[in-house]
């Protein structure tokens, strides 16, 4: 085994006639070099964080695991190189051999160094952009000063962006602890994504929100929102009960109760349902002075309800979903509705003169065109997963 290979210390370490971890091999990505988090059941549980650079898997042993607070620095041992085939290593290292016990993993995509990344390394200071599943962002791996070279300790750190969550709110490695191996890498949009299947359907949600934008931008990867002129709901269904919750988590399920009973009647699966209720003016504009009017006079007959999200869904967690595909498997989901008298998908033929036209019958419904006049500025990047409260992604207006 010749010294200078960059995997000897990785290849010294394991029987490969005893343990499925591959030896060697894999496909360098040089423009777009790939990351992945492999969480592993050691004697210890930790997160192993790998980066590819110059044709290996850097890589550092996280104990804690990442998080998205910028106060945590979260202990990283730098350890051996890994082949590039081990991205997509998953399975049981048998006992007695090097780290047995379960990997899974838990995170993978695409990184992108800020400045040299091969210099960063050497220097011991590597700053980066994150575009996983989970994680997203910028990040910093910090060598310690003054310790020896071997199983060097380092430290990940979340860098201040816009993904930056303090941990009393936020804990990644608790709320999204399974394998994204089933999910399609975030640069391949040609697999059939799926969910994450979920043990019990969260009490409570934290709406995503739209980015701010003065001019839309030039690339395709954004969608429009329309500005709605209403107020966020979410609706919680289980058991075909449905709940009604404003953003910040009050429930208004008893001053909507003709929506209430609308949603109920279509026999939504269990989830979370995420959108905006208006009240539409005669020329199908939403007005925000009749909506507040509606709730003081205590009268919301007239409240339509259009959906844009489903977060939850019949036992999967679509959060870590591009919203593009979240918003596809509701279309689909209310499609299946349409000849439910309340709902109302657009469609070809859903011109002006057709909603003018129509009688007034939807109730719940997927956002329709309206004049571009009533277009807002609301963006919101289409791979963005939904547990971010703003999903921006490296776009400033
Ligand atoms: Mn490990």
């Amino acid at each position: 085994m010749p010294k200078h290979d960059p995997l000897h210390h990785y290849k010294g370490k394991r029987n490969f006639s005893v343990t499925p971890e591959p030896a060697d091999g894999g496909v360098a990505n040089e423009a777009q070099p790939v990351f992945v988090v492999q969480k592993h059941w050691a004697r210890r549980l930790h997160y192993d964080f790998r980066l590819e650079l110059g044709g290996t898997m850097k890589s550092w042993a996280v104990p804690k695991g990442p998080s998205y607070d910028t106060a945590d620095k979260r202990m990283a041992v730098h350890v051996e190189d890994h082949p590039l085939s081990y991205n997509e290593f998953e399975g049981e290292i048998p006992a007695g051999q090097y780290g047995a016990g379960n990997v899974i993993v838990w995170d993978r995509g695409t990184w992108q160094a800020v400045g040299d990344p091969q210099k960063g390394y050497k220097s011991g200071k590597l700053v980066f952009h994150l575009h996983g599943h989970k994680l997203q962002g910028r990040w910093a791996l910090i060598r310690m000063k003054g310790k020896s070279e071997k199983q060097a300790p380092w430290l990940l750190i979340k860098e201040k962006d816009d993904y930056a969550r303090p941990a009393s709110e936020f804990s990644v490695v608790d709320e999204m602890p399974d394998s994204v191996l089933t999910q399609p890498r975030t640069d391949d949009a040609k697999s059939q994504p799926t969910g994450t299947p979920y043990k019990a359907l969260p009490k409570t949600l934290r709406p995503q929100l739209a980015t701010l934008a003065k001019s839309p931008p030039a690339d395709d990867a954004w969608l429009y929102e329309l500005k709605f002129d209403g107020y966020r709901l979410l609706t919680r269904v289980e058991a075909g009960d449905a709940v009604l919750y404003t953003r910040n988590g009050h429930d208004w399920t008893e001053r909507l109760p003709q929506l209430a009973d609308a949603l109920n009647a279509l026999s939504l699966p269990d989830g979370w349902y995420d959108g905006e209720i208006v009240v539409l003016d005669d020329n199908g504009i939403p007005d925000f002075q009749q909506l507040q009017n509606a709730f003081d006079a205590s009268n919301t007959a007239r409240v339509d309800y259009f959906l844009f999200d489903v977060p939850f869904c019949d036992g999967e967690d679509l959060r870590s979903l591009p919203q593009t595909e979240r918003r596809a498997r509701l279309k689909s989901l209310l499609e299946s509705r349409q000849h439910d008298a309340n709902v109302d998908t657009p469609g070809k033929n859903h011109g002006k003169k057709v909603q003018k036209s129509a009688p007034r019958r939807r109730r719940i419904g997927l956002p329709r065109p309206l004049p571009t006049s009533a277009l807002a500025r609301h963006l919101k990047h289409r791979p963005a997963t939904y547990w971010h409260p703003h999903a921006p992604w490296d776009w400033k207006a």
